[in-house]
């Protein structure tokens, strides 16, 4: 008899074994709307087993290759920093074993804890951001730590000209006025993909999606939903380039759960996770 040990669905390798090393980042204290992403990585985990591990849009199975979940981690609520801190110390020993870290939000704030990691270890790093949102506010009501905030606060671990933002349709005047002279910001859409990801092959590169890039008629499981934004399969054949990049970390975050009525946002976020998964291997 096994003990029941519950991981994502086809994550359940070795750590030893595994290239890919998936963790949960369940906090939301700083969300600005709706709160509840807390719940996404134990959401997914479990409906992971409503999805097949066989991906038709790729011919590759899950079962061919090594993952491994770590399950969530134990976050202090109410205190960003010590989070963060925890975030990082993961992150550490992951890319210290020459792995690559795979977090699932969480509030997007979540970013920050890895990045502080991953700018230590690859100094040159550069961020595609795929998001509905900027997150270029200098503070969020006096706070400098927030799901609002957190391409600001990587921008200061990194710098000008190395933050890469796609689909972006939400953010205030500032934002965009400070943006122009420090981010790349490719409005709505993909259109400057291809580009980008040619002058970026040989850097390391981080990847952060936040779902709600995508359309809430598509996705209406998060906390700040925002009209006009891109379809699954676009998020999909967006995704499917970025394989020609070095990507040496990555997350998702910004499912909520309790907003997704029907579990098709959770179910989406699972089957995008595989099919991330898969373009990586
Ligand atoms: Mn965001
Ligand atoms: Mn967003």
């Amino acid at each position: 008899m096994d003990k029941n040990v519950m991981t994502i669905i086809g994550c359940d390798s070795e750590y030893e074994d595994s290239k890919i090393v998936i963790f949960g980042a369940p906090f939301d204290c700083t969300t600005s709307f709706r709160p509840g992403t807390r719940f996404a990585s134990a959401a997914i985990r479990n409906e992971s087993f409503g999805i097949e591990t066989y991906s038709p849009y790729q011919d590759k199975d899950m079962l061919d290759y090594h993952f491994f979940d770590s399950g969530d981690l134990e976050l202090p609520f109410g205190n960003p920093a010590k989070a963060l801190e925890c975030i990082e110390k993961r992150t550490t020993e992951i890319i210290n074993d020459r792995k690559i870290p795979f977090m699932i939000g969480g509030e997007h704030l979540v970013t920050l804890g890895t990045m502080r990691s991953i700018v230590k270890k690859y100094p040159d790093i550069h961020i595609i951001h795929f998001d509905a949102h900027t997150d270029l506010r200098d503070d969020y009501l006096g706070v400098t730590l927030s799901h609002a905030t957190v391409m600001r606060r990587c921008y200061d671990l990194i710098g000008d000209g190395r933050i890469f933002q796609f689909g972006i349709r939400s953010g205030d005047r500032e934002e965009f006025m400070w943006g122009k002279d420090h981010v790349n910001t490719c409005k709505f859409n993909f259109d400057t993909l291809p580009e980008v990801i040619n002058s970026l092959k040989e850097k390391p590169v981080y990847f952060t999606l936040d779902l709600d890039i995508l359309d809430p008629s598509v996705f209406p499981g998060t906390g700040t939903p925002e009209a006009g934004g891109v379809t699954f399969m676009e998020l999909m054949q967006a995704i499917g380039q970025l394989t020609k990049l070095n990507i040496v970390g990555l997350d998702m975050n910004e499912l909520s759960p309790v907003y997704d009525q029907s579990g098709a946002s959770t179910a989406l976020a699972c089957k995008l996770l595989r099919e991330i998964l898969l373009y990586m291997s």
